[in-house]
């Protein structure tokens, strides 16, 4: 932690420029597979605010006007930029994360699935019409732009989050205002350069940083138009109720809790990798891992034994060095690892039993990170401590299930509804889960079903609040509003222009 290593600052971009901020306090970036600060942020406010809002405002008339066909052509260029420099942006999400290279290279890959779907927008902006809705008069609704959108996001996606949103918005013809997570701000910043050279006008998208001070600013802004978020639920519960009491459209997307239920007939093998996946990638800091596993019946003693030895397996390590990298990297900070840490504790100290403990894993290589283990931790029951909250590491709950309805009412006692899913050869089994399972996101056979760009990110219950997801079509639904013009013209001959 020594200040002295900080090798860059974050900067506001705003109408095309960078602009150091004074007098600020900060907020500092580590490396977490070093322990190491590697930035530092300012924690900005309504002064910072105001003025790069003002810069998005004032670049919004003409970026409205530009033909949809015309920015799709800077997002077609993006796209280029981005494969040129994929490897060496990955390599800087893992040093801003601690995710693994490949974690990385999924986390951007999906980014850039988002900026090739609204390369698309022409067609997806197109309206609707009928003709002779009466005698002599045509219907037709097109799509606007809202204005000033702005975009806050969490840590654990440094490109594919702020990805969901700025990517659609712009598209639409909306100027954008990103609030990256204070964590990782850095990955964005490079994205910016690239965004320049692929021809974006001055405006268009623009940076400020901070917290709380500064999210509060955005959503009183009465130039703000609309706000998509991405965090945990408290926070994104509060930003949808001041936000949209404030007159703004908001998207909201919170944390998660998501059951895998593992039937007896399961294949064991794909099952239990698919499900080590779902639980240990990223490191557990993903809001599609499979956290919490139901075995129903036999499925417990025929498929953890397998699954113990894989995870016991796994190599853990920093993920800054591109030829070495390991299974799994770092949690995001050293209180998360506390915290994380800590509720295995409780859980095991409400009576669950630790099958693989991932609590004093030790990095030889990298000694001050912040590395866990995998834990697996098994009969947990319902009112363990393990239970009552979102744990975002690398823990794997199990619980245990006479039967898959029984499992189901598990899975649908929780709050939170973004994804779950079910490992089984039976389609019955998966056809019961899949229509009666309270999640939005449903993997039959999948560990982690996290939708394409193409489609909604359509958590439920305390995963999301607001009507309109993020991502595809629901996405441009969220970044515009519709005209809808009634068109009647008088017959050449009441006018007399052409006649003569
Ligand atoms: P977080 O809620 O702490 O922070 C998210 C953003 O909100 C950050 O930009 C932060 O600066 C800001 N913020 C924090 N506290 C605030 C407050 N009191 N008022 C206003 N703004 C505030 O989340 P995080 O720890 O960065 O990210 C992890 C969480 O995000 C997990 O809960 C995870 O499940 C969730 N997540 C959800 C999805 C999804 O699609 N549902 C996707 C990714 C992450």
């Amino acid at each position: 932690m020594n200040p002295a290593a900080v090798d860059q600052t974050c900067p506001l971009y705003l109408g095309g420029k960078w602009k150091e901020v004074a007098g600020r306090g900060s907020s500092q970036v580590f490396n977490p597979s070093r322990g190491t600060v590697i930035a530092s942020v300012p924690m900005c406010g309504a002064a910072e605010v105001n003025e790069v809002v003002a810069a998005a405002r004032a670049a919004f008339p003409d970026w409205r006007d530009t033909p949809p066909n015309e920015r799709a052509q800077v997002l077609f260029r993006l796209k280029i930029l981005l494969e040129d420099a994929f490897e060496e942006l990955c390599l800087g999400i893992s040093t801003e994360h601690g995710k693994t290279l490949s974690e990385a290279r999924g986390d951007l890959r999906r980014g850039i699935e988002v900026v090739e779907f609204a390369c698309g927008i022409p067609t997806l902006l197109m309206g609707e019409s009928l003709e002779n809705i009466a005698r002599g008069i045509d219907c037709h609704t097109d799509r606007h732009p809202l204005g000033v959108v702005a975009g806050i996001c969490p840590f654990n996606f440094p490109a594919l989050v702020p990805m969901w949103m700025w990517p659609i918005a712009i598209a639409c013809g909306n100027t954008f205002v990103l609030k990256p997570s204070e964590k990782v701000p850095l990955t964005m910043q490079r994205v910016v350069g690239l965004l320049e050279k692929a021809g974006l006008p001055p405006g268009v998208l623009n940076i400020v940083h901070g917290g709380r001070e500064c999210v509060d600013a955005l959503l009183e802004h009465p130039d703000v138009a609309a706000i998509s978020f991405v965090g945990s639920t408290p926070v994104a519960r509060e930003i949808h109720r001041k936000g949209t009491s404030h007159g703004k459209r908001v998207q909201a997307a919170g944390g998660a809790k998501n059951f895998v239920i593992l039937m007896p007939d399961a294949d064991v093998d794909r099952t239990v990798e698919a499900v080590k996946d779902g639980a240990f990638g990223c490191a557990g800091e993903r809001c599609m891992a499979g956290s919490t596993a139901v075995a129903v019946g036999e499925a417990g003693d025929k498929l953890l034994p397998a699954l113990a030895d894989l995870v016991g397996a796994m190599k853990v390590g920093p993920t800054d060095i591109r030829d070495s990298q390991p299974d799994m990297g770092a949690v995001i900070s050293a209180e998360h690892k506390a915290r994380v840490s800590g509720l295995v504790d409780a859980g095991e100290h409400a009576g669950a039993k630790v099958l693989t403990d991932g609590r004093k894993t030790k990095v030889d290589a990298a000694p001050d990170g912040f590395f866990l283990g995998p834990t697996v931790i098994d009969h947990v029951t319902p009112d363990n401590p393990l239970m009552g909250t979102e744990v975002f590491g690398p823990v794997l709950a199990v619980l245990r299930a006479k039967t898959l309805e029984d499992a189901i009412s598990l899975a649908n006692r929780q709050a939170f509804g973004n994804g779950a899913s079910i490992f089984t050869s039976s389609g019955k089994a998966a056809r019961e889960f899949r229509r009666n399972v309270s999640a939005g996101m449903v993997g039959i056979n999948v560990g982690v079903p996290a939708p394409l760009a193409y489609f909604p990110f359509s958590g439920w219950n305390d995963s999301f609040f607001g009507d309109l997801h993020i991502q595809g079509k629901e996405g441009v639904e969220f970044f515009t509003k519709r005209k809808t013009t009634t068109t009647r013209w008088f017959s050449f001959g009441d006018g007399e222009v052409w006649a003569r």
